[in-house]
């Protein structure tokens, strides 16, 4: 199968092409577009060519878009789960859930298109501020570049384009080198659904090189950016007066304290699916979990005993939860990682081996603070288990990170609950939730290396959209 670019409404083949291989039983899936730098230029002026079409369109009309995509992907949901499933890696199951919440995204995405208010100014508030009215909108950008990761790129790319269109915006799509088929698949959606041509754009290929260009195009007005940040940081000092958000990595940890005690069996079944989701390639996949010391041995148990179970294979088996990582490179580098913190004194309680081109899934505990495996986004099928001496011990093992982007805590003492909520530095603390938790219309966003700005349909459009003012006076 051969697979183009994404430009002025239909798919056409770049010069060049680089193929795209399944990352569990390694068969080739397609020969794919590497774009080119002009591809890149081609695609963002076609895009700020469309954006007067967006811009004639009404609130309705954007909303009838967005709801028209949501039911077209509902007919081919199962089409889009394989699609997923395959350049991803991603189990069957997970892969159907991703698709079942980019539904939810393009319908959040329609009704917020129809709600974009701004609101009264009372400018005699101030002195000399009387006999005029004064109103606020939210006037769109125009072009949005959208650069996005592998780890879901279905729901995370609409994340962007969904906003993007309620708003008004036209966007080019970078998608990530090992899964471009989700995006091409996704701009495939909304052709069906009547967006104007040119108001949706697929570049597939090397994201340094088309970034770049992205980047210094002046009629690119926002770069939203998922993805590491080693490159998040990159993009933003790149970006010059851009508008930028950056929805970035995390080593996301939870507490358990002592008021769970009869609570834990559904605590620790909730924890071994946070931690193993899409075999830990999640930005808020559970990574640390600290237990209160009362508890620590039972739950540890518990936590092993329950991991056992979770299965290894192929992601098309509806039984596999968890299945290879996204290249042979993510696989060593989790290795090293664990034979490192075990060189060091960890214990492996499970797993710790390799199996296809991933990790079995892996309870480490005694890990130092410092150990790679733990300050350091693990981005593969393994978890922490530490203890810890009471709610306080635990608010500074889990905020000594350079990340911060969500916290779970289990607690039945609401005071200590809340307590946390204030102290933890995060973006989203969830009381009795694992951190793996997202629902998509909630604000989202992270503080320290994991972010700037905030994502959550409502919350991207503020930051897809300028706030103009106009006053009359009247006197
Ligand atoms: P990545 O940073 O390697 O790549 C992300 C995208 O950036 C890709 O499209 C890539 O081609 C592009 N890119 C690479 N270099 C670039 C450059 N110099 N200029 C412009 N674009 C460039 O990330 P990944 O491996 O695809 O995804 C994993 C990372 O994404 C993890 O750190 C994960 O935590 C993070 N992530 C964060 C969230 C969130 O919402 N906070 C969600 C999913 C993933």
């Amino acid at each position: 199968m051969q697979r183009g670019l994404f430009i002025n409404g239909e798919e056409k083949p770049a010069k060049e092409t680089y193929t795209l291989y399944h990352p569990h039983t390694e068969e080739k899936l397609a020969d794919i577009a590497e774009s080119s730098k002009d591809n890149m230029a081609e695609a963002i002026s076609s895009a700020d060519k469309a954006f007067k079409d967006m811009k004639a369109l009404t609130s309705k009309q954007r909303a009838d878009i967005l709801f028209k995509a949501a039911d077209r992907l509902t007919e081919r949901q199962e089409e889009a789960a394989e699609i997923i499933s395959k350049e991803a890696s991603k189990p069957i199951k997970a892969a159907r859930g991703e698709v079942n919440r980019t539904v939810q995204t393009l319908q959040f995405s329609g009704e917020e298109a129809k709600r974009l208010n701004g609101e009264y100014l009372s400018l005699d508030a101030a002195e000399g501020g009387a006999g005029r009215d004064a109103f606020t909108m939210n006037e769109p950008l125009g072009v949005i570049g959208a650069i996005t990761p592998f780890n879901f790129p279905l729901n995370l790319t609409t994340h962007k384009v969904g906003p993007a269109v309620a708003a008004g915006n036209t966007v080019v799509i970078k998608p990530a080198e090992q899964t471009p088929l989700s995006s091409l698949f996704l701009a495939d959606i909304f052709t069906e659904a009547g967006l104007p041509k040119g108001a949706i754009a697929v570049i597939p290929g090397d994201g340094p090189t088309l970034g770049e260009v992205m980047n210094q195009d002046e009629r690119v007005k926002k770069i939203s950016f998922t993805g590491s940040p080693e490159v998040g940081k990159l993009i933003k000092s790149q970006a010059g007066l851009k508008r930028v958000t950056l929805e970035l990595g995390s080593n996301a940890a939870m507490y358990v304290d002592n008021s769970c005690v009869d609570d834990l069996d559904n605590i620790v079944q909730k924890a071994v699916t946070g931690a193993f989701a899409y075999n830990g390639q999640v930005c808020l996949s559970t990574q640390r979990i600290y237990v209160h010391e009362d508890l620590f041995d039972s739950f540890k148990q518990a936590f092993v005993e329950k991991t056992k179970n979770v299965t290894f294979g192929d992601p098309s088996e509806e039984s596999t939860v968890v299945s290879s990582l996204i290249n042979k490179k993510s696989q060593q580098r989790v290795l090293d990682w664990i034979k490192e913190a075990k060189a060091n004194g960890a214990d492996v309680l499970t797993g710790g081996e390799s199996a296809g081109n991933g990790v079995l899934p892996t309870v480490l505990t005694n890990v130092g603070r410092d150990e790679k495996i733990s300050c350091n986004e693990v981005f593969g099928p393994v978890v922490l288990i530490n203890k810890v001496k009471d709610a306080q011990d635990a608010i500074d093992n889990m905020n000594d990170s350079r990340y911060g982007l969500n916290a779970g805590v289990f607690s039945n003492n609401l005071r200590q609950a809340m307590k946390m909520g204030h102290e933890l530095e995060v973006g989203q603390v969830l009381i009795n939730d694992v951190p793996t938790l997202r629902f998509d219309h909630m604000p989202y966003g992270g503080v320290k290396d994991s972010g700037y700005g905030r994502e959550g349909v409502k919350y991207a459009i503020d930051e897809m959209t300028e706030l103009k003012m106009i006053s009359i006076n009247y006197e």
